[in-house]
């Protein structure tokens, strides 16, 4: 064989493998993500939207405000509330269950014919983040009718869950329906604060009780328009997860003294070091959840885009570079670091002896409490800087796991994506990672299905007028939001085989234990940090 021939060898060879890898690449892209199925479209009862928004409106007039001091919470604004749902729905307080928990927050249970049935649960919250009055084109808590949409803080986030849940339940009753598994309805009134005082009883007291839950829909996931660049189809999100939560404080001390002799470092500049540090070195990206996701969108993506999520054996790096430049693509990919607060010195000629920040940690599902820490630990990788839990003496006290992921096979997801279909026949259906915390968490040890959708669709921008300015809801919304609460209600307080889904909880609940260690003495922070596991996580800097 002589040369030529070689070569003429090796350039066939290399364009068979290129040919190979091309078809593998197009083979993983055309069966990645098949269109979703079309679904008939479901007659839905006719709603007036207008009196849905007036009753919302009348609930907004109600100052329940979440303060994050709770002594201040104002009693006369959620027992008003309380008094308006009686007067708006006499028939729903005649004849569920009515339990007020913690003063505050409601149960309410509509025995079902079969108590063999698991119940099925609606959460919502009766509280609101504060609204500053100038900012906003009609005021926050008038409950105007403006140019279609009912105005004011709590239209969005979620009294309009309660009002839309009620509203449903209510129409249900005087149409004569019972439902086969008992439905619960939780409203708390503490959600913004964390829902300790609110979900977190009435999921103590449902499980005192013996309850276990078939399933529980909550806020966190909508019919958003414009959900990812490039794609134009409305995408309905449900979510079957949410992210954890951690804040740590982050203390230096030495001797302070006089600004005209300073020692080479100082507190500031350690502590600035420190947070420099955290922001230079994100935690690492996983693509497990947007390729999860996009699994589902796939068949919407430009060709372009749908072969980089087919393929993230081959192109997970530039995926993760991309992505990381969305701030809510970045949020998706890994848990996220935010110094929130710091603080040092006092007088602009004195070198201040203490400097301490606060940083938030939000957990992507498959890190915990313990591994962010050590990871932080490593990162700053120096011991002058003390690591502290923000609140109390363990990590748990200052945060949580993220939550178990629900079963996007069981029928309780299942029912609920079809019957978005039915109502946005439009849409693609995809479950979804939570990125903020809902009250839906308090319910984990009480079934598997915590599911976060909200009948309503927004536009992208929308969703800043939550806890922002101009909050509002379209009449259109609040008619369609109370005819599907009327079909899911109907439909998944159904009887339906869900036997075979019965997980065992223990192995789906993180117990926790973990999150109560005392946090590390020094010596073992500086083992920590030479321990190769914990290494700082291999990225490079994020400069731009
Ligand atoms: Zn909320």
């Amino acid at each position: 064989m002589n040369i030529n021939t070689l070569l003429i060898a090796l350039v066939l060879g290399l364009a068979a493998l290129a040919l190979f890898l091309l078809g593998f690449l197009l083979l993983k892209t055309a069966l990645f993500s098949p269109p979703q199925k079309e679904i008939k479209p479901r007659r839905f009862v006719g709603v007036d939207g207008k009196s849905v928004a007036e009753r919302l409106g009348l609930a907004v007039q109600f100052k329940t405000i979440s303060h994050d001091d709770p002594e201040r919470i104002d009693s006369t604004a959620f027992f008003g509330l309380h008094r308006l749902l009686k007067t708006l729905y006499p028939e729903v307080h005649s004849r569920l269950k009515m339990e007020t928990v913690n003063d505050y927050s409601l149960l309410y249970t509509w025995e079902g014919k079969d108590p063999e049935l698991k119940p099925i649960m609606l959460i919502s919250h009766l509280d609101v983040v504060p609204a500053d009055e100038a900012d906003w084109t009609h005021p926050p808590f008038s409950g105007e009718i403006v140019d279609g949409y009912v105005w004011g803080r709590g239209t969005m986030d979620d009294k309009l869950g309660v009002i839309g849940i009620l509203e449903a339940v209510d129409y249900l009753l005087k149409q004569g329906f019972q439902p086969e598994r008992t439905v619960y309805l939780g409203f708390g009134h503490d959600e913004e604060l964390g829902g300790e005082n609110g979900a977190a009883a009435i999921s103590a007291l449902l499980a005192s009780r013996g309850v276990r839950l078939g399933s529980v829909l909550d806020e966190g996931g909508t019919i958003m328009n414009n959900f990812l660049p490039n794609v134009e189809t409305p995408v309905g999100v449900v979510g079957i997860s949410e992210k954890g939560y951690l804040s740590l404080r982050l203390i230096v001390e030495l001797a302070g003294g006089h600004s005209s002799m300073p020692p080479e470092e100082t507190t500031i500049g350690i502590l600035s070091r420190a947070i420099h540090r955290l922001e230079n070195h994100p935690m690492p990206a996983r693509l497990e959840v947007i390729e999860f996701l996009m699994s589902y969108l796939g068949s919407a993506l430009p060709f372009f885009q749908r072969m980089l999520f087919a393929n993230t054996w081959l192109f997970g790096g530039i995926l993760k570079k991309k992505l990381r430049k969305s701030k809510t693509l970045n949020a998706v990919i890994r848990t996220t670091t935010a110094p929130t607060i710091i603080s040092a010195g006092e007088k602009d000629n004195v070198l201040p002896g203490r400097a301490e920040a606060v940083v938030n940690f939000r957990l992507l599902p498959g890190d915990d409490l313990r591994t962010v820490y050590e990871r932080v630990l490593a990162i700053i990788d120096d011991p002058r800087v003390k690591v502290v839990p923000f609140i109390g003496d363990t990590l748990g006290e200052s945060g949580w796991d993220p939550s178990p992921v629900a079963d996007v096979e069981s029928p309780y997801y299942q029912k609920l994506a079809r019957l978005i279909k039915e109502a946005y026949p439009e849409c693609l259906v995809t479950p979804y990672l939570v990125l903020g915390g809902t009250d839906a968490r308090r319910y984990i040890p009480l079934t598997t299905n915590t599911l976060r959708f909200m009948p309503v669709q927004f536009e992208q921008d929308d969703l800043q007028r939550m806890h922002g300015i101009d909050e509002r809801l379209s009449i259109e919304n609040c008619g369609k939001m109370v005819s599907f609460y009327i079909a899911y209600i109907e439909e998944l307080s159904s009887a339906f085989d869900d036997d075979e889904i019965e997980m065992d909880i223990d192995e789906v609940v993180h117990d926790g234990d973990d999150d109560d260690l005392p946090i590390p003495t020094l010596e073992e922070t500086m083992a920590l940090q030479h321990d190769e596991d914990f290494d700082i996580p291999d990225m490079p800097e994020d400069k731009d």
